[in-house]
């Protein structure tokens, strides 16, 4: 099979890939180890920033996002359970968009199919071939026979345990990493929200994020130690924990119940660089990971599929190779802002093994800033709604 883009991973970065490029008339196929009921049943981020909204409206994939997503003016933030709203809309004019990462998916899939794109799923053994130089392939097995995909470029959309990222040399990739000591323990439930905005809480038992999918579905976190047994967390013990850590009036508010899904996820801050490599492109958790604290993750990964997009439209449009030539340095720039305002959120609301008064003063000192002056709450919400592409 020949095709012009090769895309490894049918994540929403491949899918927003392959869609934006079939619409521009380049000829994509994408490659997903798993079978597409599996990648919907993932259940990941939840929060859009405007610009990923804007990229989902190019795809032409936004009607639902737009008809069942639930726009955020704002957000809470509590110390010691008690809470301070800050309002996007009136500092920046913004908003972010609460609508789960499988329902993009699950868009996506839908267009691909009414397209007539090429989506191979269930495969095994993907392998990358002959990146630098012009004439790349890539080769996978399914149902025990070896297939192989000539191209022009391989887009790298495989997460971060994925193949691509480890088909760059050794000593051309710089990796930054930094592995935080503890985890989140997270629950969804099939119940009306705390709140009808996100509560972040830092509280001296440790972080907690009131968020949620929908006017019915709650998704609820609390900090916990990464290697803590699932099985100590029941749902009795996960509520009393969560409802000590919110502010005193959403402790009354909230209602409880069963949950359906009970995961601990571990956090860490990661970077690869250079996102390219050859005519190899990394895109989204390939190339980077962040802790969710600040939301990033899926809206990385839709900044790093605009560059490459309008990278590879100008290449086929206009012969124009600046931005395949740039696309590293351009991604890697916005990727570190919000690494940096990930880190810097994640640092300001957990508690710490060992942390020390003077910390504890800093994290203080942090957030009364945040609830008093306009500028922080300015800032806070420029990175928080998504840097301009
Ligand atoms: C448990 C979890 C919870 C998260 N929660 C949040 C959150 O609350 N907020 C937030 O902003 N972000 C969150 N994230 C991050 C966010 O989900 C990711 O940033 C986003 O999924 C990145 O999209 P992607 O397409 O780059 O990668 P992925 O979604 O990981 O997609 C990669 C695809 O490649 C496929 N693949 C892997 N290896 C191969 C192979 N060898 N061959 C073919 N295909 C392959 C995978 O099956 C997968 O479908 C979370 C991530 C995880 C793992």
């Amino acid at each position: 099979m020949r095709t012009q883009v090769c895309i490894i991973g049918g994540g929403p970065s491949g899918l927003l890939l392959s869609q934006l490029l079939d619409r521009a008339g380049i000829d994509t196929v994408v490659l997903e180890r798993r079978s597409r009921d599996y990648v919907l049943s993932r259940i990941r981020a939840g929060v859009l920033e405007s610009g990923t909204v804007g990229m989902l409206e190019k795809a032409g994939i936004a009607t639902r996002a737009h008809a069942e997503g639930l726009p955020h003016t704002g957000t809470y933030l509590a110390v010691q359970n008690t809470g301070f709203r800050i309002d996007f809309d009136a500092l920046i004019g913004k908003q972010v968009l609460v609508y789960g990462q499988t329902e993009v998916t699950r868009d996506l899939y839908d267009a691909r199919e009414k397209a007539g794109g090429i989506v191979i799923h269930d495969l095994d053994g993907v392998e990358l071939h002959d990146l630098d130089t012009d004439a790349p392939h890539v080769t996978y097995v399914k149902d025990g026979t070896t297939h192989r995909i000539d191209c022009d470029y391989v887009a790298g959309c495989d997460g971060s345990h994925g193949p691509s990222r480890q088909a760059i040399p050794k000593d051309v990739l710089t990796e930054f990493e930094r592995v935080y000591p503890f985890g989140w323990l997270g629950v969804m439930a099939d119940l009306p929200p705390v709140s009808h905005e996100l509560i972040y809480a830092n509280h001296p038992r440790g972080f907690a994020l009131a968020s949620m999918r929908s006017p019915t579905r709650s998704r609820y976190y609390i900090q916990a130690p990464v290697d803590d047994p699932l099985d100590k967390w029941t749902d009795d013990a996960f509520w009393d924990e969560f409802r000590r850590r919110l502010p005193h009036d959403s402790a009354e508010a909230l209602i409880t119940g069963p949950t359906i899904e009970k995961s601990i996820a571990p956090l860490r801050s990661y970077v690869a660089d250079p996102m390219k490599w050859g005519r190899l492109f990394l895109v989204g958790d390939a190339a980077h990971i962040v802790p969710p604290t600040g939301a990033k993750g899926l809206n990385l990964a839709v900044s790093d599929v605009h560059y490459l997009f309008e990278a590879l439209t100008s290449h086929y449009r206009d012969g124009d190779d600046h931005g395949i030539e740039t696309y590293s340095q351009t991604a890697l720039k916005r990727v570190w802002n919000a690494i940096r305002f990930s880190w810097w959120f994640t640092t300001t609301m957990h508690r710490f093994p060992g942390q020390e008064s003077f910390d504890q003063a800093i994290q203080d000192s942090e957030l009364r800033n945040l609830q008093t002056s306009v500028n922080a709450q300015t800032v806070f919400s420029e990175n928080y709604v998504g840097m301009p592409y």
